[in-house]
């Protein structure tokens, strides 16, 4: 314990209060000797003494650091000068360390000032913060900030904290490799400058815009998303708002480089967005290229049209010549599909042999044109497997916006218009109605309704009749059978012909209940002139609906057994496409019935597609030419040419050829020059009713024995 003074006198009381009311420590000192005047309480606890103990001590023994020697000189020699009087006293705040008389240091702030309590008496003031708690919290602080700093180079994401202004915070090491951040930036903290970086390393400006951009407590919500780097590696990113109290202060970005997952993704949507066979688009690509074109059309204004392409009768190509044969077929349908299209329109596979076309830029007219350009490149004959065939398409489009401006309406109605496309006689392009157009066909619809009821209730009222068309040799002219027609007046529509109505039969299922009572009333027919002697051979037509019903066999004996006519006197009418279709079925059913003795015809021969492998399985009697042949005959060398081949063909596989539709003597003379044997045709008569049929037959008959031998 150093020595003690007596202290300078002051007003002690009055001092000794205004120091115990300071928060802190605080002593007095005499400027003279430098010794402690007056100490607080707070300066005792502080020393961990009696305040009185203070008392009487050299400023020197309560701090102890060199700045305070050198302060304690200055002010010293200040007190000396002559600028004592004019000037303010030096003043000092300095942090130090106190040293307690045990030996113990204290961290503190000190502040020491010059006081005049009388005019004489200069005295220094000394107060003492405490900087222990303050020193503990900073260090705390400090190895928090330097543990989160740790902590966010431990991260695999690359991460970045910025305040809601956008001012960068903090990055970690992985963020900076993400994003390639060169030393001399990582160095510096310059946001405008990290930014400029930022978005010189991205494919889309504003997308880094919008992902450093500040953001108000409004829309501080977390966000996902990811952004692409002009070096092709895609950065996932989560985008997370940090508050207190429900007020975002700041924002995490955390960055993950997820290049491989999206390369693998878009590998998968590619596989699942083309069709295995082609290689072309399916359908969902289609409708997402639709959609963009769609948006496109809607900012400006731009017209694309939608094509869909369906092959017709290519089950048939599938069905006779294999799958694999028809999967070339489609190969080489797409190719040409490709071809007809600019650089950027787009052909997908919908499925089966239905194709669908993107066009950009054109009109309605434009898309037509389109259509009919892709109609001749189909017209090109295909060459596959040593095979020359055709393939021909029927199309329809709808164009944007005037036939519809959303995915679906587009869609549906080039689909409809492909509908009238294939009804309309295939091999055709048809556009989508409008509103005009519309209203022809719900007329349509309407009158099918009407023909519909009409003809349940003509079968009811038995209001059908039948006719009887001669089918007369050649060159003798005798009549050798008839082909029954089928005849219908209604008392409100009037005449209404098979063309009309047989097709709606057809379509609404009708035509089976009709073809039953047609076969019978034939066969009864044939069986009335049977009895008299005639021994007419009467044809029937059947549709395929009719043969394909499964008692269609039994039905045929049924009606031959009630009639009692011999089986041979009766000719059913196939199409080849009834007998293309489930051809092992048809045959075994045609095996059938001419094992009863029926006999058998392919009407309409020459349109269909059947082999000649196929037809000599089959147990037919004859070729009946289509009329379209004869139109033309004898001046059109195609024509002749077909009707030639059928008739060759004929004899080679041995069967009668008849000619439909002979209404010249000079088209008779060229098919007797031919070879053709039988015909049919205005020329002889049309189809007439019983009477008139018996009439046209004059003086032939009763029996005649001749017809009867030549009757195939
Ligand atoms: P189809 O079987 O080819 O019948 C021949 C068609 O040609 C008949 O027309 C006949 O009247 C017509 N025709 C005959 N000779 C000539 C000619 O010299 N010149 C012209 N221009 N035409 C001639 P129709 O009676 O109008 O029958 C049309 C079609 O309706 C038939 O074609 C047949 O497919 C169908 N059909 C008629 N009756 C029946 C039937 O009872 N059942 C079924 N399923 N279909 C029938
Ligand atoms: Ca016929
Ligand atoms: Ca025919």
């Amino acid at each position: 314990m150093s020595r003690r003074h007596p202290p300078v006198p002051i007003d002690t009381n009055v001092v000794s209060s205004l120091l115990e009311c300071l928060p802190d420590a605080a002593w007095l000192v005499g400027a003279q000797d430098l010794r402690v005047v007056l100490a607080n309480s707070a300066a005792g606890s502080l020393f961990q003494v009696k305040s009185e103990e203070l008392v009487g001590r050299h400023v020197q023994e309560l701090c102890s650091s060199l700045e305070d020697t050198a302060f304690w000189h200055e002010v010293a020699e200040w007190q000396m000068s002559s600028v004592a009087e004019s000037c303010s006293s030096p003043s000092i705040q300095s942090e130090t360390l106190l040293r307690r008389f045990d030996g113990s240091t204290l961290p503190v702030t000190r502040h020491i000032r010059s006081v005049e309590l009388h005019s004489t008496q200069r005295y220094y003031m000394v107060m003492i913060h405490d900087q222990s708690v303050q020193n503990d919290l900073q260090k705390e602080l400090e190895d928090r900030l330097a543990e989160l700093a740790a902590t966010l180079d431990a991260s695999t994401d690359g991460i970045l904290v910025t305040d809601m202004s956008g001012r960068v915070r903090n990055f970690n090491q992985r963020f900076a490799a993400l994003w390639s951040i060169p030393n001399h930036l990582m160095a510096r903290r310059d946001d405008d400058a990290l930014a400029g970086w930022l978005r010189s390393r991205v494919v889309d400006k504003e997308a880094c815009d919008l992902l450093l951009g500040g953001v108000t407590a409004d829309d501080a919500s977390n966000a996902a998303s990811a952004i692409s780097l002009k070096s092709g590696r895609v950065l996932e990113y989560d985008l997370v708002a940090r508050g207190m109290s429900g007020r975002p202060f700041c924002r995490v970005l955390s960055f993950r480089d997820v290049t491989e997952r999206v390369e693998s993704s878009r590998r998968i949507t590619t596989l699942s967005s083309t069709d295995a066979l082609t290689g072309l688009p399916n359908r969902a690509a289609m409708d997402e290229r639709i959609s963009i074109a769609l948006r496109r059309s809607e900012q400006d204004n731009e017209s694309f049209a939608v094509m869909v392409v369906d092959l017709d009768h290519f089950r048939h190509i599938n069905e006779s010549m294999g799958r694999e044969f028809g999967d070339r077929v489609l190969l080489e349908v797409s190719e040409r599909l490709k071809a007809c299209l600019r650089q950027d329109d787009i052909v997908a596979r919908l499925g089966g042999d239905e194709f669908v076309m993107l066009v950009h830029r054109v009109d309605q007219k434009a898309a037509e044109a389109t259509g009919k350009r892709i109609l001749k490149t189909m017209s090109q004959p295909f060459r596959l497997g040593g095979i020359s065939f055709t393939v021909t398409c029927s199309i329809g489009v709808a164009v944007c916006p005037v036939d519809g401006i959303k995915l679906d309406d587009l869609m549906r109605r080039s689909q409809s218009a492909l509908q009238l496309a294939k009804t309309s006689g295939r091999s055709v392009v048809r556009l989508h109605e409008s509103e005009a157009d519309n209203e022809e066909s719900q007329q349509r619809a309407r009158k099918s309704i009407v023909l519909d009821h009409a003809m349940r209730q003509a079968l009811a009222d038995n209001r059908f009749r039948l006719n009887y068309q001669p089918q007369v040799d050649l060159r003798t002219g005798a009549v050798l059978g008839a082909e029954a027609l089928l005849r219908w007046h209604d008392p409100e529509l009037g005449h209404i012909s098979p063309g009309e109505f047989i097709p709606l039969a057809e379509e609404t299922g009708f035509i089976v209940d009709l073809g039953k009572w047609v076969l019978n009333q034939a066969v009864r027919q044939a069986s009335q002139w049977h009895v008299q002697g005639r021994g007419l051979l009467v044809s029937v037509n059947v549709s395929a609906l009719q043969f394909q019903q499964p008692d269609f066999v039994e039905s045929v004996a049924m009606a031959l057994q009630q009639a009692n006519l011999p089986a041979r006197l009766l000719e059913l009418e196939l199409t080849e496409s009834i007998l293309i279709q489930n051809e092992n079925e048809a045959l075994e059913r045609v095996e059938k019935l001419a094992l009863m003795g029926v006999k058998l015809a392919i009407d309409d021969f020459g349109t269909g597609y059947s082999s000649l492998g196929y037809l000599k399985r089959l147990p037919i009697n004859r070729l009946k030419i289509d009329r379209s042949f004869l139109r033309g005959l004898p001046a059109d060398r195609s024509d002749v040419g077909i009707v030639n081949a059928v008739i060759n063909l004929g004899r080679a596989l041995d069967l009668r050829i008849v000619a439909e539709g002979v209404e010249t003597e000079v088209q008779r003379q060229f098919l007797e020059t031919a070879g053709c044997e039988q015909y049919q045709g205005f020329l002889f008569a049309p189809a007439l009713d019983v009477s008139a049929f018996i009439e046209r037959l004059g003086s032939q008959g009763p029996l005649n024995k001749l017809l009867l031998q030549k009757t195939p």
